[in-house]
């Protein structure tokens, strides 16, 4: 039976990025001591940056393909690009980042023992026929075109968490995030939220792909975390998959137009075409999550932007 180490550190993978930042604040905070391992191909150093003095910190710049030997407690497997512009620039670098990572990750959780958590994905569903999108739903996914990249090498690190576990008896947790967003998002990150405050703030034109009439479900970063952390306090076994996510949906025009008016933008909407295998729909079904983490999201979307858009708003301040 394993036991629970506090005296050993709690690795989070992908620290460096948008929602390892926030992570790491909030493990921190619980009084957890922190390795941050990342390549910085998306993350940044501003994300981390008011940790880096923190006592009980400590940053590794590694590649998560490659192997890691690290004595830890739990892990966080973060680290993967999950904006499509950045995750189809190199895709042979994002399969190997997710399905090498995912091995490494697990190799090391079976070795020192550690409970594992894998940032998973509702691209697990690819365009789904079946809306929302429960657990036991296995999707509808192009193995072959542009996104394959991003959403294969994910199910393929799933099936490498529940084979670890099978075989091995190794402790995961795989999470399927939906549609997160929240300050640290990069800038050029390409993701919609991102894309369309930092257009609204400058008074560029919104870029809408296609219609503007597929959907998405956004989930505000701080209800993220709160998931993240209450599934793996779970005293388990629990390896899920569980949908981690903001249940309500919105077409992307509505999503632009409540840019718009929280930002007080005189940006228009510019159509441009839509992707190659973009999802119409995307909506989580969250009732596992509610009832084995006792977890829902709390933050509205109106309320989310607001703070989202003031983060960038400062970011964007010409520098005197
Ligand atoms: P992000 O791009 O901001 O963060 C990813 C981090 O991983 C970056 O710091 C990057 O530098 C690092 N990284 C990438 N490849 C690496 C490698 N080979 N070795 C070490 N570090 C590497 O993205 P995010 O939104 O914070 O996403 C974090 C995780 O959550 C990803 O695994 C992503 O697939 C998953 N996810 C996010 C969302 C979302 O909406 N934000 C949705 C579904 C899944
Ligand atoms: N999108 C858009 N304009 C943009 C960026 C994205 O209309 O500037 C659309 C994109 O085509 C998709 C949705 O917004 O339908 C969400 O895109 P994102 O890249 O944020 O994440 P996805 O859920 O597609 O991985």
């Amino acid at each position: 039976m394993r036991k629970y180490n506090a005296s050993r550190p709690v690795l989070v993978t992908g620290g460096a990025g948008f929602l390892g930042s926030h992570l790491c604040d909030r493990l921190l905070g619980l009084g957890h001591e922190v390795i941050c391992v990342d390549n910085f191909f998306t993350g940044a150093r501003r994300n981390i940056e008011h940790l880096l003095d923190h006592p009980r910190f400590e940053l590794m710049r590694h590649d998560v393909s490659l192997p890691l030997q690290l004595e830890v407690d739990q892990i966080y497997n973060l680290a993967c690009p999950a904006s499509p512009v950045h995750y189809q620039h190199d895709p042979v670098q994002t399969v190997k980042t997710s399905v090498l990572g995912a091995l490494h990750v697990l190799e090391l959780a079976r070795r020192t023992q550690a409970r594992v958590f894998q940032a998973s994905t509702s691209e697990v569903y690819g365009d789904p026929d079946v809306h929302p999108q429960p657990e036991a739903y296995w999707g509808r996914v192009n193995p072959v075109g542009l996104r394959s990249c991003y959403d294969e090498g994910k199910r393929c690190a799933e099936t490498l968490f529940m084979d670890y576990h099978r075989q091995c008896g190794v402790d995961v947790r795989i999470g399927r995030i939906f549609n997160t967003y929240g300050p640290r998002m990069h800038p050029n990150d390409g993701r919609v939220v991102s894309n369309f405050i930092v257009q609204a703030l400058r008074g560029e034109p919104i870029t809408i792909y296609g219609e503007g009439r597929q959907t998405r479900s956004f989930c505000y970063v701080d209800d993220l975390v709160d998931a993240f952390v209450a599934y793996m306090a779970h005293g388990g076994p629990l390896p899920g998959p569980i949908n981690l996510g903001n249940p309500h949906e919105f077409t992307i025009r509505e999503l632009a137009e409540q840019v718009i008016e929280l930002t007080g933008s005189s940006s228009k909407l510019v159509f441009k075409p839509l992707p190659a295998d973009d999802p119409q729909q995307r909506r989580p079904d969250i009732r596992l999550a509610g009832q084995q983490l006792g977890w829902e999201p709390k933050v509205q979307l109106g309320e989310g932007l607001r703070r989202t858009i003031a983060y960038f708003e400062e970011l964007l301040q010409p520098v005197h």
